[in-house]
């Protein structure tokens, strides 16, 4: 075997995200609009003049290291949860996480750009990132070069169709309850996540069996019933 070239990355800095598990992130950025999350440059890159001039762009490329899926092994083909988990297709033709190399690249919407005791920092919006997910780089998002209008999706041309949500009585009232608390909108939020159905494709079937979902300090339950998915109540962790 020829030696071919590899390299060492360093992080330049960590995601600070509602997300706190796996399950219930969407697939893609920009899906749930109301999810909020934050980038904090970490030493030596933690400096506002490396940020100079992006507070012009709305939109960043996030490219990161998918750090929770490092123990498990790549696949040559894979399952996308968009073909139902029924057909296979080629690693390098999906956004699978399991890659020879676990790097994600996101779009993302990008807010203020600060700095707090000593930390910088940049809000994010609707991105699809694992809380403590380490950064390789940012880029500022060229919407000349990189939005390509007449393109091919492949086998996901479109977003999916969303689903019904409602909220039963006790959900409804613990979401006016924490919202007061911690002026956050959880009550969209939520409705955003589930309304993508996040069960993986062997799940999608079963009805009225139970699902935690972790956002922030709280786990979400709800459960699928024939013709909405249903928020049954919030349990703080
Ligand atoms: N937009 C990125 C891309 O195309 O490279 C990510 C797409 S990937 C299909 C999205 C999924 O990655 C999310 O639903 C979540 O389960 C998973 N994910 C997000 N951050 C992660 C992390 N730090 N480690 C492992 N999995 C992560």
């Amino acid at each position: 075997m020829p030696d071919y070239p590899s390299f060492t990355l360093s992080t330049i800095g960590i995601i600070h995200s509602c997300y706190k598990e796996k399950f219930g992130i969407p697939r893609q950025p920009g899906l749930v609009t109301e999810s909020t999350a934050r980038l904090e440059l970490i030493p030596p890159y933690n400096r506002l003049d490396t940020l100079e001039g992006l507070s012009n762009f709305s939109h960043i490329w996030v490219q990161f290291i998918f750090h929770a899926c490092l123990t498990e092994k790549w696949k040559a083909k894979v399952r996308p949860p968009r073909l139902g988990g029924k057909e296979k297709l080629g690693v390098f033709s999906t956004r699978a996480t399991h890659r020879p190399n676990p790097i994600g690249l996101s779009v993302i919407k990008i807010g203020r750009i600060y700095q707090e005791d000593k930390k910088v920092f940049i809000d994010l919006y609707g991105a699809d990132l694992l809380d403590g997910t380490p950064v390789l780089d940012i880029k500022p998002y060229l919407p000349y070069a990189d939005s390509i209008p007449n393109s091919k999706g492949g086998f996901a041309p479109t977003p999916t169709q969303t689903k019904n949500v409602l909220f039963s009585a006790e959900a409804k009232s613990q979401c006016e309850h924490y919202e007061n608390l911690h002026n956050r909108e959880i009550t969209t939020l939520i409705k955003q996540i589930i309304e993508q159905d996040p069960r993986p494709s062997y799940l999608s079937e079963q009805i009225d069996r139970e699902h935690g979902i972790t956002l922030w300090d709280v786990n979400i339950k709800w459960c699928a019933r024939n013709d909405h998915l249903e928020i049954l109540r919030i349990e703080y962790k």
